[in-house]
């Protein structure tokens, strides 16, 4: 199995984060035994976090329990540095993307990472993902939007073809989840109603603006979280295009005629839910993805796919390996 999907954060000090942004730049505050800690935020708890995050030996044994050969690692999304002034967010992905190499330099034929780009400044982020490429990294994450910016804005448009044109692939990743305030102050509702809509937000607005009519047809892209709202509101999208011409004005052909444009991961945990991914996206453009090693991934890596009768034994190995090879390129087994 390869797992595209899955977090890393590196052991950043307190002193390193303050020095970059003392209200904002995360840092891990790992307590005494070394197994367990937060992600701080400035002086506040984010996210309690296990070893499996920052420490690769404890991650790959994970993986042997688990059964996966090769696990994609890129940043948590705190990382991602899109509010900052460009210059600080371009040193700040460097460093970051150098300890994503270290973290994967423990185990090569394990552990391969996505690099991070500052999002917020073309230049500086074209210069980083190829830069990143060569020193190792098999892809780019990206988040679905900076500040009010969303995929569909020229200079995202121009990344993505950038991406393409040097043939790394990218991972669109929800992130400053839209509705706060108030109504999605408790149970998590921010990452439970929020982060589906905001991956759906991205591949609409890739697709309603026309960009993948501007796009080649090389670019690899991948949303997380199975496109969160997605494929459930494609009819609705659809239905919209035909009857309303403000819904069609940059869009020449039905919506949901681009989704094979897409890949998504796989992390939906409900066979329903992934038998419609699967028929919306077709099976070679689902991938195993589980958001390691956070709770509100897949804990069982492989379970749901290997549990839906709906596919085949290829279509299993599709999602599970194959699809995941072509897409980011990686040698096959043996090799
Ligand atoms: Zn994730």
């Amino acid at each position: 199995m390869i797992d595209i999907h899955s977090h890393f954060m590196p052991e950043v000090t307190a002193a390193e984060a303050r020095a970059v942004d003392p209200a904002r730049a995360p840092w891990l505050r790992i307590a005494a035994g070394g197994r367990v800690g937060h992600i701080m935020l400035g002086d506040r708890p984010f996210r309690p976090v296990h070893e499996e995050l920052w420490n690769p030996d404890a991650r790959v044994r994970r993986l042997d329990a688990d059964g996966v050969q090769i696990q994609v690692v890129c940043a948590t999304p705190v990382m991602f540095g899109y509010g900052w002034p460009a210059a600080l967010a371009a040193e700040w992905a460097r460093r970051m993307n150098a300890k994503a190499a270290q973290f994967c330099a423990a185990h090569p034929a394990r552990l391969k990472w996505m690099s991070q780009v500052p999002l917020q400044d073309l230049r500086l982020a074209c210069d980083e993902v190829v830069r990143a490429r060569r020193a190792g990294a098999v892809g780019v994450q990206i988040g679905n939007h900076v500040g009010d910016r969303d995929l569909d804005d020229p200079e995202m448009v121009d990344f993505l073809a950038h991406c393409a044109s040097e043939d790394i692939p990218v991972f669109v990743h929800p992130w400053d989840m839209m509705g706060g305030g108030q109504r999605m102050k408790r149970w998590m509702l921010p990452w439970l109603v929020a982060m589906p809509a905001e991956n759906q937000l991205g591949m609409l607005s890739l697709i309603l603006s026309g960009a993948l009519e501007r796009l080649p047809e090389t670019l690899k892209i991948c949303f997380a979280h199975g496109g969160g709202s997605f494929a459930y509101t494609l009819g609705r999208v659809d239905n919209a295009w035909k009857h309303r011409d403000i819904v069609r004005q940059d869009c020449p052909q039905p919506p949901s005629s681009y989704a094979r444009r897409l890949h998504t991961d796989s992390a939906v945990f409900d066979q329903g839910a992934l038998r419609l991914l699967t028929e919306v996206m077709g099976t070679d453009r689902v991938m195993l993805g589980t958001d390691a090693p956070f709770p509100l991934g897949e804990q069982q890596p492989g379970a749901l796919v290997n549990a839906s009768a709906f596919l085949d034994t290829g279509e299993r190995a599709a999602i599970l390996e194959d699809n995941a090879r072509a897409f980011f390129s990686l040698a096959p087994p043996g090799h």
